[in-house]
């Protein structure tokens, strides 16, 4: 069957810049469609670092455009979204003889400092290594240390709450919808997409079309748009490994490897650290992109460097790998190649433009999306003016310093609530945790207990908002519960939403 409507916009992607740009579209009274062809933020954007970060590293490649437009971005998101998004410090110890010298280390503090936009986060401090506590759980190879604000962000759900945001305002928003082929008909595109689950096929018609497919774009150019010889983007994996916890500050490490590499140590999860990440040129499906024996090696060896109590293969509960699609500027090794985005426009303007997205950060994913409203503007008209920066995402809609305010209300409402269960509540869903929990009044009102603190209440709400359809997109994305559950409780969710998706089909 075809439908006959001719959407302004049409976004291949369900990653943070394809829902990004959707939402921004649709804020603006573009009429929009957008195609993800597994989950949202199945791609990379589920396996970042995630940090909501200027990015220290890329002063040493003079990329201060990108660093000063992320530091802006830090506080701006914040705002935008408290509940996925918060202030974290990090702490950069140094040593004569180190990698880079002090002066250089304390010149880029600075610079964060002084040209972000900073108003709420603090500004950079020194540490006394052998007093402070942040010596404690590390090896005494250090004195001195730094310690700085960037920012932490649940990537996932940052994803699929720009994906609601759109769906909100009016968006067709498709999961699990492939693109098959884009071709130039009549005055406008037609969009072959195939539904993953039932293989069934229709064609959309739209004015614009925005590949948005990160490390597959390149791919979608030559697969479904029939284009030759198309080298853009360098693929580079980068892999975290997850151990149990390593120490108890809640502040993350920045350590600066021999071999001039960055690796951070994150606290995860509560119970958790998070160890990465690794940079190794990618040339397969980006799908299938797996953490190495190589690089749990490195990472472990490069941990036990700095930790006073080893990190071995024993300690690892989780890894997971993604793919950078870097924009290709020859550099020749891949922690050097640009971070930045690049936009390109290609077709007349009215005549079937498409637009395509390589590169970019889920730190710059807003400013990355009000650049590609200019070049949709450019293309097809423009509509309504930049509106993202002072938005709220679903459930964002308190003050950046009142989560702790938050989880108390949440509390009060809800006293059968154990105090974890409340903090992991607003931390995923913000204000619209009560929503969710409705007129329950006593833990069993929440419905079938699957493990962890996960009951049905908030299954059947991540089916129906949230486009979630399978175990994986629950335990992994919407939320790590996966971390908690056994496999058998992984199974006996996978049975229920089973059912449940079936009953509502
Ligand atoms: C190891 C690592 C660490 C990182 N750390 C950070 C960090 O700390 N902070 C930060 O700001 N950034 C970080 N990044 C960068 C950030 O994660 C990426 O830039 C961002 O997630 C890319 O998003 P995207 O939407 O472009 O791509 P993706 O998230 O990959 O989305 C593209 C989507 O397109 C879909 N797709 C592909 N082909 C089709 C088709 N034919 N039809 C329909 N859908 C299709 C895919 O399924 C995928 O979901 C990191 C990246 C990596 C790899």
């Amino acid at each position: 069957m075809s439908d006959q409507k001719v959407f302004d916009v049409f976004v291949i992607g369900g990653g943070i810049n394809g829902c990004g740009i959707a939402r921004d579209a649709a804020g603006r009274g573009y009429s929009v469609a957008l195609a993800e062809m597994n989950d949202f933020a199945s791609g990379t954007s589920s396996g970042s670092t995630k940090l909501i970060h200027g990015g220290l590293r890329y002063l040493e490649y003079y990329e201060f455009r990108l660093v000063r437009e992320a530091l802006m971005e830090r506080e701006v998101l914040w705002a935008m979204a408290p509940h996925v998004i918060w202030p974290m410090r990090f702490v950069l110890p140094y040593h004569k003889g180190g990698p880079r010298p002090a002066w250089l280390i304390r010149l880029g503090l600075f610079l964060y400092d002084h040209i972000g936009g900073r108003k709420l986060l603090p500004a950079t401090s020194t540490l006394d290594m052998t007093r402070d506590p942040a010596g404690e759980p590390l090896k005494r190879l250090f004195t001195k240390a730094f310690e700085y604000s960037d920012g932490w962000v649940d990537d996932a759900r940052l994803v699929v709450l720009n994906a609601r945001d759109a769906a909100d305002r009016g968006a067709r928003i498709m999961a699990r919808t492939r693109v098959v082929s884009a071709r130039r008909e009549g005055g406008v595109w037609a969009i072959e997409v195939e539904n993953a689950v039932t293989g069934t096929r229709e064609t959309l018609r739209a004015r614009m079309l925005v590949n948005a497919t990160g490390p597959w774009v390149d791919r979608v150019l030559s697969d479904a748009l029939h284009k030759k010889d198309v080298h853009n983007v360098r693929l580079v994996q980068g892999s975290h490994i997850v151990v149990k916890k390593k120490f108890d500050d809640p502040r993350a490490y920045f350590f600066q490897n021999p071999d001039g590499r960055i690796m951070f140590a994150i606290p995860y999860q509560g119970d958790f650290t998070l160890i990465g990440t690794t940079d190794r040129d990618f040339g397969g499906n980006p799908a299938e992109a797996r953490i190495s024996d190589a690089e749990i090696d490195y990472l472990c060896k490069a941990a036990s460097e700095y930790f006073a109590g080893p990190v071995t293969r024993d300690d690892i509960v989780w890894s997971y790998s993604a793919v950078r699609p870097l924009y290709d500027d020859g550099a020749s090794k891949a922690q050097e190649a640009t971070r930045d985005y690049v936009l390109r426009l290609e077709g007349e303007p009215g005549a079937t433009p498409l637009l395509n997205v390589f590169g970019g950060k889920l730190t710059t994913y807003r400013r990355l999306a009000e650049s590609a409203l200019d070049k949709i503007g450019e293309a097809i008209g423009v509509r309504g003016g930049k509106w993202t920066a002072s938005s709220h995402l679903p459930g964002g809609d308190f003050p950046p310093t009142a989560y702790e305010a938050e989880v108390e209300k949440l509390k009060r409402r809800y006293p059968f609530l154990t105090a974890s269960h409340a903090r992991r509540l607003v931390r995923l869903y913000g204000t619209f945790a009560a929503r969710l929990l409705g007129k329950a009044a006593s833990r069993a009102d929440l419905g079938k207990h699957f493990g962890g603190d996960l009951y049905a209440v908030e299954v059947d709400w991540l089916i129906e908002r949230e486009w979630a359809r399978r175990a994986e997109d629950v335990l992994w994305r919407r939320t790590k519960l996966g971390l908690q559950l056994s496999r058998a409780e992984a199974a006996e969710l996978e049975d229920y939403m089973r059912g449940a998706v079936n009953a509502a089909a």
